[in-house]
């Protein structure tokens, strides 16, 4: 069977529930994901949001599992040059 044709439901949106939807759907499952909080991109509270963000090399060999680390380290040097 195609996994295109299996879903996988995630409940939580954060950090670990954003990297595993990226992994599933490169592996070719059809991914849904529920989050109770409001998508912070488009919600302007500002509680929650931290000021700072380390990425440890766990992390980056993570985002590298899935192609995204050099997506990330562009974003990186765009927050450092303000
Ligand atoms: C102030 C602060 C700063 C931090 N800074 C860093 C940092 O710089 N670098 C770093 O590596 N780590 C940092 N951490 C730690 C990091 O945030 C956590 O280790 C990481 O978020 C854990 O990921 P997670 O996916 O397990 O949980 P979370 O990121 O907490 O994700 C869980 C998600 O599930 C959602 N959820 C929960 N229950 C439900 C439900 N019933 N239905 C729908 N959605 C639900 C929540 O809203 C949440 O979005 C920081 C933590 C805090 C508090």
């Amino acid at each position: 069977m195609n996994k295109r044709d299996q879903k996988a439901t995630l409940i939580g949106a954060g950090l670990i529930g954003s990297l595993l939807s990226a992994y599933l759907t490169k592996q070719g499952y059809s991914v849904e994901i529920f989050e109770r909080r409001a998508d912070m991109r488009k919600d302007t509270a500002s509680a929650g949001r931290s000021i700072n963000l380390a990425l440890s090399d766990r992390g980056w060999r993570g985002l590298a599992g899935v192609g995204l680390d050099e997506e990330v380290k562009k974003w990186q040097f765009l927050w450092q040059a303000g």
